[in-house]
């Protein structure tokens, strides 16, 4: 009896041995040091800029290409024609961050171009700066190379259109849907080897480097969300367009502050992260309410912070009417007539979460451009205004259907159907010649994963197995990084490099959720699959100088190395 009772505690005991989680660092797990050599210099040069100590997560994620994170996910839709749909893209790989900046002003930018110089979206404001002789302006940034944008005088505006999502992987993927755009090529300056200069490449990060012309390490704002200064997570907007994380002026506002407010400041764009391309409005001292005009999703009409900003009267109400009848027209536009858009119902695409993705919505945000154009008396005297237009709908229209369907190429056709459309007005208004347009993007897009051997990352698991291994030490995952419980880590000593060195080890196989259906779906050679190039702590980030990320060389990750090599003279 009691040598069975000895036995059966023994083997529990064993059982309770093997099924105990295991924890801390696995064995053979790399270094930081070691993740960095393998992703390269570029890109962690990108991330380094992109990192904000204190505000950013304390572990920043770097998923291998192709790999990113969403929410829970189901893996019976692996293998099927319905795959899931939702994607994120903060991840800092060339087909990310490579976009366009294509310049424009005949008589002062070189015309059919293409130049392959390695700048990025921060040489924006610089070179704006440049032409305006506002020789005192600081950025990380500096001015474009190529051009001779002094010879024809200061440009009575300089009109900057942000493609959202438009990077060079979203127009390659339909390169005949942007006549327009590729006309402007053909008669001004294109920076093909131009990148977003930082990481993640992400919406609220990069519309301040494009106003401020500095990175997000200076300009403050490390994304869509931050930890504030109480320790809460936030948006970097408040959600409310309020402007104060904003760490550094724009160009615009210095612009328009040294002369008296006279010059117009103007932005047409979707939500607060867009408004980093303008500025502060009235919160700076010796600002003033600038021209903004954003859509609330929720209400379906134009709106704005009016504490900061000017909401136009012409634009109230909003012309509701207006956009229901381009979504009435719709139906022709994929070449069937059968009352739907490429399958999708006008109830469907009416509804607000879809509404902002279609071609109506494009025409309707191009018609508040030309209306703000108008009423504003852009470029009518000499004094240089300053207007940055935000197309949302490309990335709206990716998230909604993914880049590589038809939908994207419909949106992005008619994205730069009203691109041509701001050029004419400004032909006919300033002068050909007389303005200096900008043309760029804040990053490219996410394919499905089925696309290119990727793979959906469960963040709601990742962060289940962590505290499984380390305790409750999370506060929040997200597609970018990992926000810790600070004051966890701190009772309990966790270090965050562990946590950091066990991401690295981590595979599609833990990944999958205990007992989750469609668990058998997944190929079994995936199963040890590693999910994450790397990730770093916000000390080992801080750390890091120029000479150290120049010793991580090039990296092994194709998608590591962002500049093509200048074609030969034929
Ligand atoms: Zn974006």
């Amino acid at each position: 009896m009691l040598a069975v009772v000895v036995v059966a505690l023994i083997v529990a005991g064993a059982a309770a041995y093997v099924l105990r989680p295991e924890r801390g660092v696995p064995d053979g797990a790399p270094t930081q040091d070691e993740m960095a050599r393998s992703i390269g210099a570029p890109v962690m040069e990108h991330i380094y800029r992109g990192h904000v100590p204190g505000r950013s997560g304390e572990i920043m994620l770097v998923p291998k290409p192709h790999r990113y994170l969403i929410g829970e996910w189901d893996l019976t839709t692996l293998g099927t024609d319905t795959p899931d749909l939702s994607t994120s893209h903060p991840n800092p790989w060339d087909y990310l961050t490579r976009v366009p900046i294509i310049m424009y002003q005949p008589g002062a930018v070189p015309a059919g171009v293409d130049d392959y110089s390695e700048v990025d979206i921060a040489d924006l404001a610089p070179t704006f700066a440049r032409v305006l002789g506002m020789d005192d302006f600081e950025a990380d940034g500096e001015p474009l190379p190529g051009l001779d944008l002094g010879s024809a005088g200061q440009p009575k505006v300089i009109f900057t259109v942000v493609i959202d999502g438009g990077g060079w992987n979203a127009l390659q993927q339909h390169p005949h849907a942007w006549p327009e755009i590729a006309r402007l090529r053909n008669q001004g300056t294109t920076y093909v080897n131009a990148t977003i200069g930082s990481a993640p490449s992400i919406t609220g990060a990069l519309h301040a480097t494009f106003g401020t012309g500095s990175y997000p390490n200076k300009h403050g704002l490390p994304g869509n969300q931050m930890r504030g200064p109480d320790g809460e997570n936030t948006d970097t907007w408040r959600q409310e367009a309020d402007p104060e994380y904003l760490l550094l002026p724009t160009v615009s506002e210095l612009w328009d502050e040294r002369n008296n407010n006279e010059p117009v400041v103007a932005t047409v764009s979707y939500e607060g992260w867009h408004l980093g391309m303008i500025g502060h409005g009235a919160q700076r001292d010796g600002g003033d309410a600038d021209v903004a005009v954003l859509w609330e999703v929720d209400g379906d009409e134009w709106w704005i912070n009016e504490e900061y900003y000017e909401l136009p009267d012409y634009l109230e109400p909003t012309d509701l009417a207006r956009l229901e009848r381009y979504e009435a027209e719709l139906d022709v536009r994929d070449g069937i007539t059968d009352e739907t858009w490429f399958g999708h119902t006008l109830e469907v695409l009416r509804d607000s979460r879809v509404r902002p993705g279609t071609p109506a919505f494009v025409r309707f945000t191009g018609d508040a451009v030309i209306d703000v154009m108008r009423n504003e008396d852009l470029g009518r005297d000499s004094m240089t205004d300053f207007m940055w237009i935000e197309m949302k709908m490309p990335d709206y229209a990716g998230h909604a259907w993914n880049v590589t369907e038809d939908e994207q190429e419909d949106v992005i056709r008619e994205t730069d159907r009203q691109i041509g459309r701001f050029v004419d007005e400004l032909d006919r208004t300033v002068g050909r010649g007389n303005y200096l347009l900008a043309i760029s993007a804040d990053h490219g897009q996410q394919p499905l994963p089925e696309h290119y051997g990727g793979w959906r990352v469960n963040n709601r698991e990742l962060q289940r197995d962590i505290e499984d291994r380390f305790g409750d030490v999370i506060e929040k995952v997200t597609p970018v990084d990992m926000y810790l419980d600070r004051s966890v880590i701190e009772r309990t000593g966790v270090d965050p490099d562990d946590i950091a060195r066990y991401i690295a080890t981590y595979t599609i196989s833990e990944n999958i959720p205990d007992g989750a259906p469609g668990a058998d779906r997944v190929p079994q050679p995936r199963l040890d699959e590693l999910l994450f190039a790397g990730a770093f702590t916000t000390e080992y980030l801080a750390e890091l100088t120029p000479s150290r990320i120049g010793s991580f060389g090039d990296g092994e990750y194709p998608e590591g190395n962002f500049y093509l090599d200048e074609p030969a003279a034929p």
